[in-house]
């Protein structure tokens, strides 16, 4: 990796001739930040398109070669990018490389349920905490880029009032779902902002990463625990087989409750580019929508 890297470097500058500035950025949710606080003067690329797994996403050749040519490169950090830290950190030898959780004070973060010493990476599910990550970008595109500074602070201002106002409705929503049936069980653990700023009890399957496949006693757990406080539904999501829920289903009904899956969340990953769910705050909507929906019954 480190001879590619060097080997390939040194031409970014051929590759704006448009003038706009050329952001790479790892996850979708990042990249879509970047678009609305970039507007007309960046141009943004994601490694990680819908469905894809941000805790196993292994930088491909091509990844590599496109970040090289980045003049400025976006993740979201606190080991979220686990396979990628090597690429990234020997990246930020040569370029501005940003994580977007850089500037959010850890006592607001939670611990990581899987890596001692870490924090739980999922700061998307808070959309307060995701403001914070829109802030980073729009300080690191106007020391990046001084000439548009001004409106790069405009463009922010103008989607971190979105943000504020998605925040109230996912607060507002939350509060219709009776509170003893406020309980999110998910395919992984990646919910705990969600449950800590909505007012949710959050059970995962599979720990805060995808990378250990989800035990048997786990199963069993999780269905006990289900089947004892009578949880109307659970959820599967977007970027985690769907067959760790379905065995926790079969085995709540082997305990004499039937759990329906409430639906689908996007969890780790955007939807399809063109679709509502193709930008952050469509997917905050659609999963607080889908999780009220399901649990209100
Ligand atoms: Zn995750």
């Amino acid at each position: 990796m480190t001879l590619l890297l060097v080997a390939c470097g040194g031409d970014a500058a051929a590759e704006q001739a448009d003038g706009r500035l050329n952001v790479v950025t790892t996850t979708a949710h990042i990249g879509d930040a970047v678009r609305n606080v970039g507007g007309d003067y960046v141009r943004v690329d994601s490694l990680m398109g819908p469905g894809a797994d941000p805790h196993l996403y292994l930088a491909s050749i091509g990844d590599v070669d496109q970040l090289r040519r980045a003049d400025v490169v976006f993740y979201n950090g606190l080991f979220l990018e686990a396979q990628l830290e090597d690429v990234l950190e020997q990246l930020a030898e040569h370029k501005t490389v940003v994580p977007v959780s850089a500037g959010i004070d850890p006592a607001t973060l939670l611990p990581s349920a899987n890596y001692a010493d870490e924090f739980d990476p999922h700061i998307w599910f808070d959309v307060t905490l995701w403001m914070q990550a829109v802030e980073q970008v729009r300080d690191t595109l106007m020391a990046a880029d001084p000439a548009n500074a001004a409106a790069y602070e405009a463009n922010a201002a103008a989607y971190l009032a979105e943000l504020a106002e998605l925040h109230a409705y996912v607060a507002e929503q939350a509060a219709r779902v009776p509170p003893a049936q406020r309980v999110l069980v998910t395919a992984h653990d990646a919910f705990s902002y969600f449950g800590r700023a909505y007012g949710f009890e959050v059970r995962g399957l599979q720990g805060i990463s995808t990378a250990s496949e989800a035990g048997t006693a786990d199963v069993q757990q999780l269905a006990n625990f289900i089947a004892e406080r009578q949880i109307p539904a659970i959820f599967i999501e977007s970027s985690v087989p769907v067959r760790n829920v379905e065995a926790v289903q079969a085995a709540v009904r082997a305990r004499g409750f039937d759990v329906v899956i409430g639906g689908q969340l996007f969890s780790d990953a955007l939807g399809d580019t063109g679709t509502p769910e193709g930008t952050y705050i469509g997917v905050v909507r659609y999963n607080i929508d889908t999780i009220v929906g399901a649990l209100s019954n």
